[in-house]
């Protein structure tokens, strides 16, 4: 910043700087010019030194600050962002302030842009409002009490919007008026045909399907109807006629243009969800932070089929929150997608869990998603207090989970897959992994009541020669109806993996799972899978046989209806 002196002010100014320090000419002199004290002035009267000691001083530096602009901007950003908020319905008004400062830590230019992008795309969304708003004004002056009006709605961004905000009754009014005003146009451009199917002008007959008529007609729809970005050119100045082929054509180019444009739209919408960052989940994120549960939120650890998990510091909260544990420094953030492509394929898990049953609808899948991360952090509290090493829960927010980081200094500690075990049967370590292994999926089933249903060397992590049991959502319960092909899936998933890495004298899949259900496989593979779902079978109607079961009784009095009531 140039002033008048030649002087450059540098840095930021973080207080008012006293005059006499400044090398900038204050507005009002110290002390008057000599020549004129007492004297008569030109300039009228000059107050005594005194007096103009209790004015407030006005530097230049301090109107021209761009500090103060700076923070104006910023409220006023701040304001703007909040209003667009409770517009959309996003955040309820004035609830826990929302504060555009956290956005700006998180925006700092060390991280990545994401959140420019939706404050642009919020920015966006209040502009097209605005200037909708605009051409709705500029109509109304337009139009004023005239019967023909002229509609600008072809101009605007979202010509819904503004009738979004109106009362059915009133949209109903507007677009009979939109019909009556048009047909008052074309009543004054064409005779009207009687029900005969034509008039005589002239002595000429016309029908509707006059060349000339029928040619203006077509005109008049392409100049009204055609979105804005169809360059129909001025057609007011002379009698355009367009013939139908002509019409047609022009019809069908604006509709694929029309539907392109909202094939692009779509696609983006769609590959930022995939991400299961959609703007929803994002300004969640940063309300985290903002309410200093997070310190900060970096980048991806990991993008998996069901989830994002993201790196995070925690923040400092006082302990009258519904927080579960002190949150750790280090947090893992794992966000559950939004995306139901992945998780239809995965309802089983969940549908037949007794614990979830009620809540279990399939009329709304957002709300399942929801339940996934509520049971991944139900099965991670059992399964930590029983001692097994996993990750603690720190908070749970929608289809936000907040775990304990498993690793250190940003590092997360590797899964078992990719560990670097020496190929030595006798491996110290290679041992203590498997041994760990058999531990976990042991004291799961004994001691939680619990089979992972996904437990291989990707959800074992390795930290500090510990084996720690991650991703647990879809864990279940034993009475599961497929409760003991999980669990003997399990078995094989990780025999297999330590008999790949060298070790001889360990269990079979078979042996291991009888070992912990007490259930003997006579063969294995698919043999061993067929025996056990002859089993699950057998063991449902024993369930549904035992009398104390209310929704056994339910089942078969449903059954002696005649009732084709699905099993509970
Ligand atoms: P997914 O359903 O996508 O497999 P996971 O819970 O298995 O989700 O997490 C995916 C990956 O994220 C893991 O393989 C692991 O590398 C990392 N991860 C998950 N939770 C943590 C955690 N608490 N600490 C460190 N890394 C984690
Ligand atoms: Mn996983």
């Amino acid at each position: 910043m140039s002033c008048q002196g030649g002087t450059t002010v540098e840095g930021p100014i973080e207080t008012p700087v006293p005059l006499s320090a400044t090398n900038l000419p204050p507005v009002v002199p110290a002390s008057p010019p000599n020549a004129v004290v007492g004297g008569k002035c030109p300039w009228g009267q000059i107050k005594s030194p005194a007096a103009v000691a209790e004015i407030t001083p006005v530097s230049l530096r301090d109107i021209m600050s761009e500090q103060l602009a700076s923070s104006l901007q910023i409220e006023e950003e701040e304001n703007l962002v909040k209003e667009i908020l409770v517009a959309e319905g996003i955040e309820q008004p004035a609830a826990d302030g929302f504060d555009l400062t956290a956005l700006q830590s998180i925006s700092s230019p060390s991280d990545d842009c994401s959140s420019d992008f939706l404050i642009a795309q919020m920015l966006q969304m209040q502009y097209n409002k605005e200037h909708d708003h605009g051409l709705k004004k500029v109509e109304e002056k337009f139009n004023g009490a005239s019967k023909v009006s002229v509609s600008l709605s072809n101009y605007m961004m979202n010509p819904c919007s503004e009738e979004e905000d109106s009362s059915d009754e009133e949209m109903d009014s507007g677009k009979k008026k939109k019909a009556w005003d048009k047909f008052e146009a074309h009543e004054k451009a064409f005779p009207v045909i009687p029900r005969c199917g034509y008039v005589k002008i002239d002595n000429e007959m016309v029908t509707k399907h006059d060349v000339t008529m029928s040619g203006r007609r077509n005109a008049c729809k392409v100049m009204e109807n055609f979105p804005p970005c169809i360059h129909t050119g001025d057609g007011a100045s002379f009698d355009m006629q367009l013939s139908n082929k002509v019409y047609n054509t022009l019809k069908v180019y604006s509709k694929s243009e029309d539907d392109r444009r909202t094939r692009l739209h779509e696609k983006k919408e769609k590959s930022t969800s995939e991400m299961a960052m959609d703007a929803k989940t994002r300004l969640m994120l940063y309300k985290l932070v903002n309410n200093q549960i997070l310190e900060n939120v970096y980048g991806v650890i990991s993008t998996g089929k069901e989830a994002v998990v993201l790196y995070a510091n925690g923040g400092s909260v006082p302990s009258d929150t519904e927080m579960l544990v002190e949150i750790p420094k280090e947090c893992a953030v794992k966000v559950f997608k939004t995306t139901l492509n992945e998780f239809k394929t995965r309802d089983k898990y969940i549908k037949d869990d007794y614990r979830f049953k009620d809540r279990f609808s399939k009329q709304n899948p957002r709300k399942i998603i929801h339940l996934w991360a509520e049971k991944e952090m139900h099965n991670l509290n059992r399964i930590s207090k029983a001692g097994i090493p996993c990750p603690q829960v720190v908070l749970l927010k929608k289809h936000i989970l907040i775990l304990s980081f498993i690793g250190t200094d940003m590092k997360p500690a590797p899964m078992l897959k990719e560990v670097r075990f020496s190929k030595d049967e006798d491996d110290p370590v290679l041992n203590s992994a498997y041994n760990q292994t058999i531990d976990i999926i042991t004291r799961l089933y004994k001691e939680c009541n619990l089979i992972h249903g996904d437990l291989s060397e990707y959800n074992i992590l390795w930290h500090e020669s510990k084996c720690y049991v991650i991703d647990v959502s879809q864990a279940v319960e034993p009475s599961h109806p497929h409760g003991l092909e999980f669990l003997y899936r399990d078995c094989v998933n990780i025999i297999n993996f330590f008999a790949k890495k060298g070790l001889k004298h360990i269990h079979t899949p078979e042996s291991l799972f009888t070992s912990l259900c007490g259930f003997d496989l006579d063969g294995s593979g698919a043999e061993a899978v067929n025996q056990i779902q002859d089993y699950e079978k057998d063991h449902e109607l024993l369930t549904f046989a035992k009398p104390e079961k209310p929704f056994a009784f339910d089942y078969c009095w449903e059954q002696s209806k005649g009732g084709a009531s699905s099993p509970p």
